[in-house]
């Protein structure tokens, strides 16, 4: 038998090559902060169904990745690919962490930044870079989730005030919000509106029972004849190009954080594999073991790339919406893929919390449904591919 050093399924593709020293940097930064920060207690804060979102968002702002891909405002201004590795690293510890920094910065702060006015920019983005105040976005509905053109969450003028009503649902930080960018049908189309915690007749109660992504705060946001002013109407976004905009945000770094989460597994269970002994052998020795070993590295180095690729697009200004999606569908269906074999490969030991694979596979179950289903980016591939819009049948 021989046994040489194992070499990383990215280590192996030679991925490193398409990184330069700026993202390598803040890619190290991010994982010793994952490394120290996160990974000791991640499991009894997944077992609890919580997350100290407001003491991570104070460190993670010091740590420069709230809106770390946007200009001024305090925020760092990064390559686009630099916020895509930091979302590798941060998902790699857990996928509910990389949801409150999605959230924060490619959501609720990007929508202020792209259709915000100078006043509200101020008001709220350098204390949202620093994480000092926490923000949300809520445009899914009970009875619109993949087809948003249907909300029903309506903001109508009375005077020079806005009165908003409606129900939003599944809002990442919905309760622990200091404003959310809440998107409601006006007679002028779909607008966005700030609304800061505490205005009355807003409410955000937290949504428990949940099987996944169990270390973020999930809510419902109520709102009931909630009164605005004018200037809470984020005066640059009309129609639903302005909330699908973020989504494309926030899908780019899941294109890379999904990867995160599987590389934690693999790198585990080949971990595992090596040392569990199984008919006086070890696991990984097996052929078995190594074809699903294998597939899974070559899966995640594809991934790899493909998310490589499309931030050096980004960075140079090229970046279409809809290459996102093949970004979005392959590393979310891969990711779960992998976290499922691995999974099978612990054994039963892949049961528990003592070992990431099992949550990372429950959260990536939410991370397949959110910023738009498998499904929906099928849809959205299959239109470019044949000329047919096929969302309706
Ligand atoms: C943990 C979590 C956090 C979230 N955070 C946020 C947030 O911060 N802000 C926010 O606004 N939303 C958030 N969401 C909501 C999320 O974006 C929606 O759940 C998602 O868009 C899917 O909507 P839905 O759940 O209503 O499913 P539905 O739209 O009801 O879809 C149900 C099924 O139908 C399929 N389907 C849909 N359309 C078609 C079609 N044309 N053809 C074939 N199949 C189709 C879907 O793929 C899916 O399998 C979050 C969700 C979760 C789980």
């Amino acid at each position: 038998m021989t046994l040489t050093d194992p070499v990383s399924a990215l280590t192996y593709i030679g991925a490193e090559a398409l990184i330069d020293d700026e993202s390598r940097e803040l890619r190290a930064a991010v994982r010793d902060f994952v490394d120290r920060r996160v990974r000791p207690h991640i499991a009894g804060w997944y077992e609890d169904g919580r997350l100290p979102a407001r003491e991570l968002a104070r460190e993670l702002g010091e740590l420069g990745v709230l809106g770390m891909h946007l200009e001024g405002y305090g925020c760092a201004g990064t390559s686009a690919t630099a916020y895509g590795l930091a979302c590798f690293e941060l998902e790699a510890g857990d996928s509910g962490l990389r949801s409150l920094v999605s959230v924060q910065g490619s959501l609720a702060m990007y929508a202020i930044w792209r259709f915000g006015s100078e006043e509200q920019k101020q008001q709220w983005l350098p204390r949202m870079a620093v994480g000092e105040a926490i923000g949300c976005f809520g445009l899914t509905e009970p009875d619109f989730g993949s087809d948003p053109a249907g909300m029903r969450t309506r903001a109508r003028r009375d005077g020079d005030d806005w009165l908003l009503n409606g129900v939003k649902m599944w809002i990442t930080n919905g309760s622990i919000a200091d404003v959310a960018v809440v998107w409601a049908r006006t007679d002028e189309g779909v607008r966005g509106f700030l609304v800061p915690a505490g205005t009355p007749g807003f409410s955000a109660p937290e949504i428990t029972r949940k099987q996944s992504l169990r270390a973020s705060v999930t809510s419902e946001l109520v709102l009931d004849d909630v009164r605005l002013p004018a200037d809470a109407l984020l005066p640059d976004a009309v129609g639903l190009s302005g909330p699908l905009s973020c989504l494309n945000e926030a899908r780019f770094g899941i294109v890379f954080g999904a990867l995160g989460a599987a590389h934690d597994c693999l790198e585990t269970t080949i971990g595992y594999a090596r040392s569990r002994q199984i008919f006086d052998r070890p696991l990984a020795a097996y052929q078995a073991t190594q074809l699903k070993l294998a597939d899974m590295g070559l899966e995640l180095g594809k991934g790899m790339l493909l998310a490589l690729h499309l931030g050096a697009l980004k960075d140079a200004g090229t970046l279409d919406h809809r290459q996102v999606s093949l970004g979005k569908l392959n590393s979310v269906r891969e990711a779960i893929a992998i976290a499922r074999e691995c999974r099978a490969i612990l054994g039963a030991a892949g049961i528990t919390l003592d070992y990431p694979v099992i949550r990372h596979a429950a959260n990536l179950e939410s991370v397949l449904t959110y910023e738009g289903t498998s499904e929906v980016h099928q849809l959205i591939i299959g239109q470019v591919l044949t000329g047919h819009a096929a969302f309706r049948g």
